[in-house]
């Protein structure tokens, strides 16, 4: 999820001043309940109700619902209000304790699947890397796109198949934001299938990486990630000190990217203690400069043919623009169509039937300024750029259980495999789409 609403950073604040030790970390979440509230197309009435009590919002397309998290000495307050709502997490702190399990069973399993049966701590995700990198060592290299702030390398893996690196690339990102924890699982889940599938022969894992060249960081925020594991869980900025006078600390690095960085003050914040704060200049953040770096050296090589920013949660698949939700770009068709495609390949692939909403980012959910996709699109010349927000709808939000890591990374693969093909080809000369209903028709 790409942002918070202006009235929750206060109390964001508020609500980390009552912290105690638990799970290892110094933040404790025993006790709070985390709620879905209905708005039924009227947020501005439950808004105003919640303006009484105290909490946290995890969401911030309001029309039909509104995610929030309560602190215990907040939950009489809110029973008060008699609003209508769904229970999320009854214990958010035991959720927390639950996903909390380091198995180590896939280091004795090289090549096996049962890293996606836990969460992993910082240092495992760098050696699960290393270990794809030795299964298929003649045709990958871990490569690095910087420091963050506190000097952790941005690190990841770039994959070729026949004829040698060089090709246009195909650039993944995850765990921009810290708490999003399933997209480093599913990037890693991704470069896990095309290294085992290309080696296992599979024709349309060869046709992709025979074409493209794929880069691919899972965590490239990496002090907010392990900040959420040391501290405090629903962390999502980076960890980069406040500018003077402020004592709070981070910056959104999905806010700082440089193209329309200050474009519509509705798109980020301006205020360091806010959960979407962009800076004080495009790109000072560290990670960002790194992250910026390695999308001009690509634009500049072979070009972006496709970057996807993997975040949670929502299930959405969302195109430029994100600053401006009346500005479509001459490719938004092509884009959306290419969307839909990959969002019927995750529901028929998918026991749980997951749907995927498609569209322009700033039409389709909200406004974003110095987001990732418009940047990679317009200053990176990506032919498609995207923003993929990943499962749930709001059953489990960012703290999805362990046992749900599979499903969820397992349906993305079918989505890609489906969108490589559509890469290159003219399927807006009406033929190309003409010749792919047919395909799909004949179908059963
Ligand atoms: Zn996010």
């Amino acid at each position: 999820m790409r942002g918070f609403r202006l009235s929750s950073i206060l109390t964001t604040v508020a609500v980390g001043a009552s912290a105690a030790l638990t799970n290892g970390r110094s933040f404790s979440y025993d006790g709070y309940k985390v709620f879905r509230v209905k708005t039924h197309a009227q947020p501005s009435v439950v808004q105003e109700k919640l303006s009484n009590i105290t909490f946290e919002q995890w969401n911030h397309d309001v029309h039909s619902h509104i995610d929030i998290v309560l602190a215990p000495d907040q939950l009489p307050g809110f029973a008060e209000l008699d609003l209508e709502y769904d229970i999320m997490h009854d214990d958010l702190g035991g959720s927390i304790a639950a996903e909390s399990v380091h198995s180590s069973l896939w280091k004795r399993q090289a090549g096996g699947l049962s890293w996606f049966d836990s969460y992993h701590d910082y240092q495992d995700h760098i050696q699960y890397l290393q270990s794809l990198h030795d299964l298929f060592p003649d045709n990958s290299e871990i490569i690095s796109s910087g420091s963050s702030y506190e000097n952790r390398s941005l690190n990841g893996i770039h994959l070729w198949g026949a004829g040698g690196p060089g090709k246009p690339a195909v650039l993944y990102h995850g765990t921009v934001h810290a708490r999003e924890w399933i997209s480093a699982a599913t990037t890693e889940y991704l470069t896990y299938k095309l290294v085992t599938e290309y080696k296992a022969g599979d024709r349309a894992t060869r046709a992709a990486l025979d074409k493209y060249d794929f880069y691919i960081i899972p965590i490239v925020n990496p002090d907010g990630f392990v900040y959420t594991q040391t501290t405090q869980r629903l962390w999502r900025k980076n960890r980069q000190p406040g500018p003077n006078g402020s004592t709070c600390y981070g910056r959104d690095i999905n806010r700082n990217w440089e193209f329309a960085w200050d474009a519509n003050p509705l798109g980020a914040s301006t205020n360091p203690c806010s959960q979407t704060y962009k800076g004080e200049r495009p790109s000072d953040t560290p990670e960002n400069q790194g992250l910026d770096r390695l999308v001009r050296r690509l634009r500049d090589g072979a070009g972006i043919k496709l970057y996807i920013d993997w975040h949670s949660y929502g299930q959405y698949i969302l195109s430029p623009f994100g600053y401006k939700e009346t500005l479509y770009a001459p490719e938004l068709g092509k884009w959306t169509k290419a969307a839909q495609y990959v969002s019927d390949a995750i529901r028929d692939s998918s026991a749980a039937l997951t749907t995927f909403t498609f569209g322009p980012s700033g039409a389709t959910l909200y406004t974003t300024t110095g987001a990732a996709p418009d940047h990679v699109y317009s200053i990176g010349r990506a032919d498609f750029s995207y923003t993929i927000e990943l499962r749930d709808i709001g059953k489990h939000g960012f703290v999805l259980p362990p046992e749900l890591i599979r499903p969820t990374v397992e349906e993305q693969w079918p989505g890609q495999k489906v969108l490589w093909t559509l890469l290159d080809e003219e399927f807006f000369d009406g033929v190309g789409l003409l010749r792919r209903l047919d395909g799909r028709q004949s179908t059963p």
